[in-house]
């Protein structure tokens, strides 16, 4: 009698019936050939496909999904300024007496602004775009209202530009506008939003207490919660456990610092406190 399997009788993948299996998903327990078979980030385990791309499995995914088309504070930010904008230009239009020419047509430039502002807020994708190039083509017009003012209506827009192209490419108003994003930009914003924010801002608050030693209580409180919220085994795997120690060694030091500084410079040249 012969042990040997034929070819015919082992699993095959389920997804290619031709190919031979090699393992088996995680998930599901379905058969998977060396193709099919996927592993993903800060997890050791092999699924399907299928199975891979489950929020419940991929944390990634469901934070791209938490995220999509949902309003970011950058979408507020603009949406608020578009509504200031009109509030400003209807308040100084009844306030003062009736507008010169000039000022007509600058009200009139500035609120031509207003449909980008207003689909911007609501997502529409071409606002995306539009918003890069608004600062730019307000300036222009305004310098050619104001010939003499050319330049420095162009120096002026050189700011917003530079916001408006660093919105342009921020992941988390790229997935409020539904547009795709890489696996390394998701894992980035995922890392800032999710991996263990207190943690990092214990560092923080550590370190500015070294200037500002009144913060040093919050680096402590915050180091705590966040070394206890520290889990290596969890899926997606917490970290920052340096960053929250960091924290808690600024905090507890930086008042003593202080203390032995001021004592210094009080023996010293007697600044501090005089009686
Ligand atoms: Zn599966
Ligand atoms: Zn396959």
């Amino acid at each position: 009698m012969s042990l040997e399997v034929p070819p015919s009788a082992r699993p095959h993948c389920a997804v290619h019936p031709d190919v031979l299996a090699g393992g088996t998903c995680s998930r599901c327990g379905g058969f998977i050939c060396a193709d099919c078979a996927t592993s993903l980030l800060g997890d050791g385990r092999i699924y399907c496909v299928a199975c891979a791309k489950r929020p419940g499995v991929d944390y990634l995914e469901a934070f791209r999904q938490e995220y999509w088309g949902r309003r970011d504070s950058w979408a507020w930010t603009v949406g608020m300024l578009t509504l200031s904008l009109v509030l400003g230009v209807l308040y100084s239009a009844a306030s003062k007496g009736p507008p010169s020419r000039k000022e007509w047509l600058f009200s009139a430039l500035f609120l031509a602004t207003v449909p980008m502002g207003g689909a911007f807020f609501l997502g529409k994708p071409w606002a995306r775009h539009a918003l890069v190039a608004t600062p730019l083509v307000v300036a222009l017009g305004a310098g050619v209202l104001e010939p003499a003012l050319r330049f420095q209506h162009l120096l002026a827009a050189l700011p917003f530009t530079f916001v408006a192209v660093h919105i342009h490419r921020d992941v988390r108003s790229r997935l409020f506008f539904r547009r795709d994003v890489t696996p390394g930009a998701l894992a980035a914003l995922w890392n800032r939003l999710r991996n263990n924010p207190i943690a990092r801002q214990a560092f923080h608050f550590g370190f500015s207490s070294l200037f500002m030693p009144l913060l040093s209580p919050l680096a402590v409180v915050c180091g705590v919660v966040g070394l206890m919220r520290v889990n290596l085994q969890a899926h997606p795997p917490i970290g920052r456990r340096g960053q929250a120690i960091a924290g808690i060694v600024l905090g507890v030091v930086s008042p003593p610092l202080w203390l032995f500084v001021l004592n210094y410079l009080d023996q010293r040249f007697g600044l501090v406190w005089k009686d």
